[in-house]
C-alpha cells in the first residue's frame, strides 16, 4: 500500500460530475446500472414480458453522462431512440442490502434519458451479442440535475417524455414493476454500491426514433426536467 502512495497517475483520472439542485457540489459518477423491462407496457412493446422472478441489467460507462442541453446525434445508426427513466443516485456503500434497509443507501433522484440505438441492439439480441455499443455510446445518458432526497424510495409520479412538444411517453412510476428498494436489494446480491453509483430504472412504453433536429423533453413528478436538443 506504501509503495502505491508513492505513485502518480500518469495524466489526471476522468471522473465525470453531475451538478445537484440548490448546491456547488458535483456529484462524482461512479459505475451506471440500467434495468431492463421495467415497465410491462414497455417490454410487451418490445415483444416480451416483465420477469418477476430474475430482472436484467446492462451498464453504462461513466462517460456516457451529459448535461448538455445540445447533443451531437450519434453516428452508426439508423434508429436512435429515447427512453425516460428515473434515475437513483446512490450515496453509501451498499452490499446484499435487504429490501428494507436500501433507502439508506439513496442520494437523490433525476431524469435520465437511456438512448438506445435500437438498430444495432436489434442485432445484438439476435445474435446473442451485448449491449454495450448500442447502449454506451458517447453522450447516450442525458441527466437532469440531481434532487437531493436522502432515504426515500419514490414509488409514484407523472413520467413524462415529448419529442418537439408532441407527448411520446407518458406513464407513472407506480407501473414499475421492480421498485428502487428492490432493484437496489437485487443489484447489492451481485455489486458493491457505492457512492457515485447510479441506477436507470426503466422505461415506459411510447419509445420511438429520434432525428437530427429533434428537441427533447422529459419530466418526472417531484423529481425535475430534462430538455436537450439533437444537431
Ligand atoms: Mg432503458
Amino acid at each position: 500500500m506504501s509503495e502505491m502512495q508513492n505513485l502518480k497517475f500518469l495524466f489526471p483520472p476522468r471522473v465525470k460530475g453531475i451538478k445537484i439542485f440548490d448546491s456547488e457540489a458535483l456529484f462524482p459518477v461512479g459505475k451506471i446500472y440500467c434495468i431492463g423491462k421495467n415497465y410491462a407496457d414497455h417490454a410487451k412493446e418490445m415483444g416480451g414480458a416483465v420477469d418477476r422472478d430474475q430482472p436484467f441489467f446492462f451498464s453504462k460507462p461513466p462517460q456516457s453522462i451529459t448535461q448538455s442541453n445540445t447533443i451531437a446525434f450519434p453516428t452508426q445508426t439508423n434508429n436512435l431512440h429515447h427512453e425516460v427513466e428515473l434515475v437513483v443516485f446512490i450515496g453509501a456503500k451498499c452490499s446484499n442490502v435487504k429490501k428494507e434497509d436500501a433507502h439508506e443507501s439513496i442520494f437523490g433522484y433525476g431524469v435520465g434519458v437511456d438512448l438506445t440505438k435500437r438498430d444495432l441492439q436489434d442485432i445484438a439480441k439476435k445474435n446473442g451479442k451485448p449491449w454495450d455499443l448500442s447502449k454506451g455510446f458517447d453522450n447516450s445518458a442525458p441527466i437532469s440535475k440531481i434532487l437531493q432526497n436522502e432515504k426515500t424510495i419514490m414509488r409514484q409520479g407523472e413520467i413524462k417524455l415529448s419529442v418537439n412538444g408532441v407527448e411520446k411517453q407518458s406513464s407513472n412510476l407506480s407501473n414499475m414493476a421492480w421498485e428502487v428498494d428492490e432493484i437496489i436489494s437485487w443489484l447489492s446480491k451481485f455489486i458493491t454500491l457505492n457512492p457515485g453509483d447510479i441506477i436507470f430504472t426503466g422505461t415506459p412504453a411510447g419509445v420511438g426514433k429520434l432525428n437530427p433536429g429533434d428537441q427533447i423533453d422529459a419530466s418526472i413528478e417531484s423529481v425535475g426536467s430534462l430538455s436537450f436538443k439533437l444537431v
